[in-house]
């Protein structure tokens, strides 16, 4: 017979026995959670690094915060330590209108960061490049307008980096017309030249090569992004749903496993984006040698051109050409500045009878030692021109008919020492020379040079071989 105490016994066991398997399900449930817990905190000391990695490249202050996150993920900081700097990212990415910040933003951090480096360098370029067509503007003349205007409207709808291409040759062949056509002064051309190509080197080698690696490296790390986002809201959602340690296990190792793989193939299209950046920058760098050399070439050609264009031919000398542009500029000097300067205009005396005596080529070898003699007796901001026939003109910046007048009769003396053989005889060549300087009232240069002709008139009336001032 079963006592009361036997059966008080029994429940009792009955009631330790619940408990006991109570007590075993609620540790494995701990266990399971514990677990779980371990799983997600190892998934992220382990990833958010990396994310904050490719994050931090950059010195803003926001990147300089997610170095510090990512190291203090990677150290296993403390929890307060990292909700520490977790507020710190916040107001960086505030200040710096990082991320997704505002709700609407969706796109992720990658793709504000490379739409807003886009922006930057296309608003570079046009900001850069209406820059150089400005200086061109105050330099190039009417003939250029309407095509600096089509350039400047052509940059102005530039609308990605492929349209670059097409305004930098149109610059260049802008530049080209202009150092074949223009009669400017070369020295002042061949600097300005040099300048502006400077200048589009600059922009271009700066801002074009950087931005390029940072849109290929943005846009790879953009695809890795959306993946590893996705990645890790799945298994979120895994966490939630899964059923059984097993199924929580397989889940999350899948999901690291596809994380893993992408980290993987990031890196290598990192490594190919990075050596396709450098290819395009040596083909980029070798066009830029190529259209540099041409240009050298141009402007040698030019300088050639120019120094034939104002050059005498038979003495070598300068020619008119050179003499009117030089005397338009000392009169635009005096005009502007006071600054005063003297013309002395040299002719060769009876020139008429030397032809008619010993023949057109003595003459001609006259004018060539005339000019050959007088050259080193003249200062080195003097220029003598060939003004005409056996007519010469020397153009005397800030100088005084007295200056003048002294360097002109160590010229008449010189050549009047000069003989000649011709079959035995001496052939000899005189000068007259008429000065003149600047003075008030003066407005035209044609004036100037009316009063040294009338000088030259009156040395010749006293006899020839002399030296009048006017
Ligand atoms: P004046 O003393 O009054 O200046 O007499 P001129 O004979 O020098 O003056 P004119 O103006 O009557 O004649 C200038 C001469 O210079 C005529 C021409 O035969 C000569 N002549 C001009 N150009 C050249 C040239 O290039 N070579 C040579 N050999 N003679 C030239
Ligand atoms: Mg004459
Ligand atoms: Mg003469």
């Amino acid at each position: 017979m079963v006592t009361q105490l036997d059966e008080k016994i029994v429940l009792l066991k009955e009631q330790v026995k619940k408990l006991q398997s109570q007590k075993d399900s609620l540790i494995k449930e701990l266990d399971r959670i514990e677990e779980k817990f371990e799983n997600q905190d190892r998934l992220y000391r382990k990833y958010l690094p990396l994310i904050i990695d490719a994050l931090a490249a950059g010195d803003t202050h926001f990147s300089k915060v997610c170095c510090d996150l990512g190291a203090a993920l990677k150290k296993g900081a403390s929890f307060v330590k990292i909700s520490y700097i977790f507020e710190k990212l916040k107001t960086a990415m505030i200040k710096e209108g990082i991320g997704p910040v505002e709700p609407k933003r969706k796109k992720g951090i990658f793709a504000s960061i490379m739409k807003s480096s886009t922006n930057n360098f296309i608003e570079d370029f046009k900001v850069s490049y209406h820059g150089i067509l400005d200086n061109l503007r105050s330099i190039l003349d009417n003939r250029y307008a309407t095509r600096m205007d089509n350039i400047a409207h052509k940059i102005s709808s530039v609308a990605d980096t492929g349209d670059i291409t097409d305004i930098r040759e149109s610059m260049f062949s802008l530049i080209f017309s202009y150092i074949s056509e223009t009669s400017q002064d070369r020295e002042k051309v061949n600097s300005f030249v040099q300048d502006i190509v400077g200048k589009i080197l600059d922009i271009e080698a700066k801002v074009f090569i950087s931005h390029d690696q940072t849109t290929s490296l943005l846009s790879s790390n953009l695809g890795f992004d959306t993946l590893l986002n996705t990645e890790l809201t799945d298994l979120q959602k895994t966490s939630d749903v899964a059923s059984s340690l097993d199924d929580l296990k397989f889940q999350i190792t899948e999901r690291l496993r596809s994380i893993e793989k992408a980290l993987n193939k990031k890196q290598l299209q990192d490594k190919e984006i990075q050596a396709a950046a450098e290819k395009s920058r040596n083909v980029f760098r070798s066009g830029f040698a190529r259209l540099k050399q041409k240009l050298e070439k141009a402007t040698k050609y030019s300088e050639k051109l120019e120094k034939k264009l104002n050059q005498d031919q038979l003495t070598g000398s300068f020619n008119r050409r050179a003499y009117d542009k030089k005397i338009s500029e000392e009169m635009e000097r005096f005009l502007r500045y006071g600054t005063i300067f003297s013309l002395l205009l040299i002719d060769a005396d009876n020139f008429k009878k030397v032809n008619d005596r010993y023949g057109h080529s003595i003459g001609d070898r006259c004018l060539k030692e005339i000019i050959k003699r007088s050259i080193p007796l003249l200062g080195k901001n003097d220029m003598l021109a060939r003004y005409g026939g056996e007519e010469f003109a020397v153009i005397m910046p800030e100088t005084d008919s007295g200056g003048a007048k002294k360097a002109a009769e160590k010229v008449r003396k010189t050549i009047e020492k000069i003989e000649f053989l011709y079959k035995n005889e001496k052939v000899k060549v005189t000068v007259s020379i008429g000065i003149t300087q600047t003075q008030e009232g003066d407005t035209d240069h044609l004036q100037i040079f009316e009063r040294a002709d009338i000088a030259v008139y009156k040395a010749k009336e006293n006899g020839r071989n002399q030296v009048v001032v006017h």
